[in-house]
């Protein structure tokens, strides 16, 4: 019989959603898990989209594909940030070895796939697509599915297709609500089509509504967050968006025979957000940073801002922070020795590991040298990762607040970060059923290839999930 995997992808979806407080509300979901394993995923260092999903699908981590983010440095100067684009991932993923191997994959929502390149298959690319994500069967750029007239079917059969909500920061929460479960149905609904009518072997889609739910709707729900609101007509928005998400499983389950390969995975979790360490504020404060003239108010930070001739290291926002250190010899205007590059470096360290909240309380920051988590730092890595406040706290860009605390997002309404566990389930007839311990992210692809006997290729980080 004709092998087939299926792999859903729910952007963001957290373990402790899904295997508990929504448990009830998602009995398709559940009639999985019981019919075959689950547990968590450790997501990639950093837990974000991008490069996650990439590595996901090519069992590589960030360091070996040479993407440590949405943004990556392209050369050694100040201002050179570039935007992640499928030709940046220079190794092949699952669908171009399933490919090598005659096999047809349908590719729906991954990110990183823009542009769409030719390969032996179907693909829809996901957000970091260029246009109007909203309506983008207006855009006369083809290169976001392939075959390039796959939009027609697109536009026959699902003419609203949304890519992502590009304002989901938005404090338009009920206008947001709605969008988010029609983009969630309508994709699901193209999915389902191209199920039933294109002759696939794997299947891999992403929904990124329920990560975009997750910053715009998590204080609703966690009790915990900083910004709770009890009894907000927004209390429900989480439940019944998992609730959506698991019809449209039971729907798309419907669809596939029983001796089809089933997973659900996501590419990190979620947890609160407590506030924003402002990163660049902490470099000064710490005598890293040195700008030309101080900002008058929050001002975002640029690199000309800088004073580079006292200046030993700057920094980047996000849900992590990037540290990049001001290198003799390597940056136009570096001031630190090269003897002097890992005492800077282990100085940052352990200062940022003693940073503490308001109240004095130390708030468990951990820091990452790229060369320790890494195989291979291909391109330009940061020289420090930093969880700030164990991603309970983001990194804030900005600078000009005078403090290093900031509890307002310097882009816009957020209410979570991400967390390094996402979650798998996976349906595949084997005899171990029920919870298994942590898997890594990295042994998805190697668990796909071994469901069509095909041979892992050395390269791969993971190693195929086992029947234990
Ligand atoms: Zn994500």
């Amino acid at each position: 019989m004709k092998k087939q995997v299926l792999i859903i992808g729910w952007d963001c979806a957290a373990p402790e959603l899904v295997f508990d407080a929504f448990k009830d509300d998602m009995p398709n979901t559940h009639r999985l898990m019981q019919a075959g394993i689950y547990g968590q995923l450790e997501s990639t260092i950093p837990p974000i989209t991008v490069p996650a999903w990439m590595c996901m699908m090519t069992s590589r981590d960030p360091g070996e594909l040479g993407i440590y983010g949405f943004r990556n440095r392209l050369d050694y100067t100040y201002d050179a940030l570039t935007i992640a684009n499928a030709h940046a991932v220079q190794v092949p993923t699952l669908w171009d070895l399933l490919g090598q191997a005659q096999k047809r994959s349908v590719v729906l929502g991954v990110p990183l796939t823009y542009p769409a390149k030719p390969f032996p298959g179907w693909m829809v690319t996901s957000f970091l697509t260029p246009g109007d994500l909203n309506s983008p069967l207006t855009q006369s750029n083809l290169q976001w599915t392939f075959p390039p007239r796959l939009t027609r079917e697109i536009a026959q059969v699902v003419p609203d297709y949304m890519i992502d909500i590009p304002n989901f920061r938005t404090d338009k929460r009920a206008e947001l609500e709605q969008q988010l479960l029609k983009m969630t149905r309508e994709r699901f609904k193209f999915a389902r089509y191209l199920l039933q009518k294109k002759a696939w072997d794997f299947f891999m889609m992403v929904e990124m509504g329920s990560d975009r739910l997750h910053h715009a709707f998590w204080r609703f729900w966690d009790k915990t967050h900083p910004k709770y609101e009890p009894n907000s007509p927004f209390a429900g928005t989480m439940q019944n968006y998992y609730r959506t998400l698991d019809e449209e499983l039971g729907q798309m389950l419907a669809c596939v025979d029983d001796d089809t390969t089933v997973m659900i995975v996501s590419d990190h979790g979620a947890k609160r957000m407590d506030g924003g360490i402002c990163v660049n504020e902490w470099l000064q404060k710490h005598g890293y940073l040195t700008l030309k003239t101080e900002p008058q108010g929050i001002t975002r930070f640029t690199t000309d801002m800088v004073d580079w001739q006292q200046t030993k290291a700057w920094g980047e926002g996000g849900y992590y922070a990037r540290i990049f250190i001001n290198l003799e010899g390597r940056e136009p205007n570096g001031i630190v020795k090269s003897q002097d590059y890992e005492n800077v470096r282990d100085e940052l360290k352990s200062q940022l590991e003693g940073i503490v909240d308001e109240s004095g309380q130390n708030i468990d920051t951990r820091v990452f040298k790229p060369e320790e988590v890494y195989r291979e730092c291909r391109n330009i890595a940061p020289d420090l990762i930093v969880y700030f406040g164990d991603l309970y706290w983001r990194s804030v860009g900005s600078v000009g607040y005078n403090s290093i605390y900031t509890y307002e997002n310097d882009t816009g309404p957020d209410d979570c970060n991400h967390a390094e566990m996402g979650l798998f389930i996976i349906k595949d007839g084997r005899q171990k059923r029920g919870l298994v311990p942590t898997k890594s992210l990295y042994d998805i692809a190697p668990t796909v290839l071994k469901e069509f006997g095909i041979d892992i290729p050395p390269a791969m980080r993971g190693q195929p999930i086992a029947d234990i």
